[in-house]
C-alpha cells in the first residue's frame, strides 16, 4: 500500500505551532496525525488547528519511549514521514521506529539521555549507515536553532562568500512574558543547556567556558543592544564539520538580569539536579519537580509580548576580499499567537519544522542517510521561509 500522510509525535509549543502550519499546507500533506502521550492535548491542538484552517486532523496517544509500540502505530498509519516534535529524549526510540517500518524521520532536537545533560549527534549519525541502506531520510534538526541558522550559513556560503571563516550565531528573544521566572520552552531541556558549561570551536578544537561566562552586548536590528552570552548549542557540532574552510564557530544567547539570578538560584539550591533524591520516602528529580511548578511554556502564548531576532553573522572571502554578512529573521510574538495560539519561541521552531517535513515529504530534499539541513542545497528551505511566516533580511557589515 502506497505511503501517504504524516504523523506528528508530540503535543507541546512547538507541536502547536507545525501542526497548524502542516494543516495550512494541507495540499502537500494529504493527511495529518497527531499523536502524544496525553491524547488531550492533542485533541486540543486538532480542535484549534480546526478552528484555524477547517482542516480534520486525526489524534491518538502513544508512548514514544517504546518502539514496538511506534512500530504498530506507524505500520497503522502507514505514514510517509514521521516528524518527531516531542523530546530530545524520543528521538532514538522513533528513529529506529522509522527505519524498521521504512519511513522518513525528521527532528528538531538533537538526542539527549534523560540521566546525561549532554547531548550530541554521535548515536543519530550513528543511523546514517541504516537510513541509507533503506533510501530513507532522517531530517536531523529542523527547527530555528538548529535548523534556520544551519541553512542561513548555507545560503551564504552559495551566494555571499566563498569560504566562510568564522560565524556567530546570535539569538535573542526580547518578549516579556510578565513572569518572575519562566523559560520559553520546555523547562528542563532549556535549564539543562543553559546551567551546562558554554563551549565554542576554533582550530580544529573545543574551548570549554564556565556557564554564561563570555558576555557580548550585540546590537539586535529592531531590538536594541542586549547581554547575550555564549552557550554551547548542538548546531555547532554539525557546521564545524560541514562546513569547510571554517576557523571559528560561536553560539550566544540573550539572557535578562532576572532570568539568570533565579537560574543561578535554583542552581545553588539544587533544583536543576537531574538525579533523584529521597523525599518524605518518594523518589523526586529535582528539575522535573521544577517543570511542574513552573509555567507551562504552552500557556505564555497570550502574554508574552516583544520581539525575537535570530541570525548568523559570517565572515570570509568573497573573490579574495574580506566580508561579513549578517541574516536574520525577526519575529513578534504577538503576531504568532495571533496565527497559531503560540509564542514566537514556539513558532520559530514549530514553522521551520513543517519546512523541513514539506521538503522531504514532496521530494525537493532527497539527501538519504541522517542529514543536517546544511548538507541540502538552502534555495528552496529559504524561499518557504519567506512565505510560511519567517521572512530573512541579508545586510553586510563593516570589517
Ligand atoms: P513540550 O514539553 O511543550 O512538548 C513536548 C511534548 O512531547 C508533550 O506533548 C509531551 O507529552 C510529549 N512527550 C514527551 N515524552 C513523550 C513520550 N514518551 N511519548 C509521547 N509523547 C511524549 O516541548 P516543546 O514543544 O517546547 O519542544 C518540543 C521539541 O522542540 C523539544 O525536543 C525541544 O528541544 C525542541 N525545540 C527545538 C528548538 C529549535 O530551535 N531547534 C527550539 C525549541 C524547542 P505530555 O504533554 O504528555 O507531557
Amino acid at each position: 500500500m502506497e505511503k501517504k500522510g504524516i504523523l506528528i509525535i508530540g503535543a507541546g509549543g512547538v507541536s502547536t505551532v507545525a501542526t497548524t502550519k502542516c494543516a495550512m499546507n494541507i495540499d502537500t500533506f494529504e493527511h495529518i496525525t497527531l499523536a502524544s502521550r496525553t491524547v488531550s492535548k492533542c485533541e486540543e491542538i486538532a480542535k484549534s488547528v480546526k478552528e484555524k484552517t477547517g482542516v480534520t486532523i486525526d489524534t491518538t496517544s502513544i508512548d514514544a519511549d517504546s518502539v514496538p509500540t511506534l512500530i504498530e502505530l506507524i505500520e497503522k498509519l502507514n505514514p510517509k514521514v514521521v516528524l518527531n516534535v516531542a523530546l530530545p529524549y524520543q528521538d532514538l526510540t522513533i528513529m529506529d521506529a522509522c527505519s524498521a517500518t521504512n519511513t522518513h524521520y525528521i527532528d528538531t532536537a538533537n538526542y539527549e539521555h534523560p540521566d546525561e545533560a549532554k547531548f550530541e549527534y554521535k548515536e543519530q549519525w550513528a543511523r546514517d549507515e541504516d537510513f541509507k541502506s533503506k533510501n530513507l531520510t532522517a531530517l536531523l534538526g529542523s527547527g530555528f536553532d538548529p535548523g534556520v541558522t544551519g541553512v542561513f550559513v548555507k545560503y551564504i556560503e552559495q551566494n555571499f562568500l566563498d569560504t566562510i571563516e568564522f560565524i556567530d550565531i546570535m539569538d535573542c528573544n526580547a518578549g516579556d512574558h510578565g513572569y518572575p521566572f519562566a523559560t520559553n520552552f520546555n523547562p528542563e531541556i532549556n535549564l539543562r543547556e543553559v546551567s551546562a558549561n558554554g563551549r565554542y570551536w576554533e582550530d580544529g578544537k573545543w574551548i570549554e567556558t564556565k556557564p554564561l561566562e563570555i558576555r557580548v552586548d550585540w546590537d539586535y536590528p529592531e531590538v536594541g543592544v542586549k547581554p547575550s552570552y555564549l552557550l554551547y548549542h548542538e548546531e555547532l557540532e554539525s557546521l564545524s564539520k560541514n562546513i569547510k574552510g571554517l576557523k571559528r564557530i560561536r553560539f550566544f544567547m540573550t539572557f535578562g538580569d532576572s532570568y539568570i539570578q533565579h537560574m543561578n538560584c535554583l542552581q545553588n539550591v539544587g533544583m536543576l539536579g537531574i538525579e533523584s533524591v529521597e523525599h518524605k520516602g518518594m523518589m523526586i528529580t529535582p528539575i522535573e519537580f521544577l517543570k511542574t511548578l513552573l509555567p507551562d511554556p504552552a500557556s505564555l502564548g497570550p502574554r508574552t509580548h516583544g520581539l525575537t531576532n535570530i541570525g548568523c553573522i559570517c565572515e570570509g572571502l568573497k573573490d579574495g576580499v574580506r566580508k561579513k554578512y549578517y541574516i536574520y529573521n525577526i519575529c513578534d510574538h504577538q503576531e504568532c499567537y495571533k496565527e497559531t495560539g503560540a509564542q514566537a519561541v514556539s513558532y520559530t521552531t514549530g514553522v521551520p519544522a513543517m519546512i523541513g517535513t514539506k521538503l522531504v515529504y514532496n521530494g525537493t530534499w532527497d539527501l538519504k542517510g541522517a542529514v543536517n539541513v546544511e548538507e541540502f542545497d538552502a534555495t528552496a528551505y529559504m524561499e518557504e521561509l519567506m512565505t510560511q511566516g519567517l521572512p530573512w533580511k541579508v545586510i553586510e557589515l563593516d570589517i
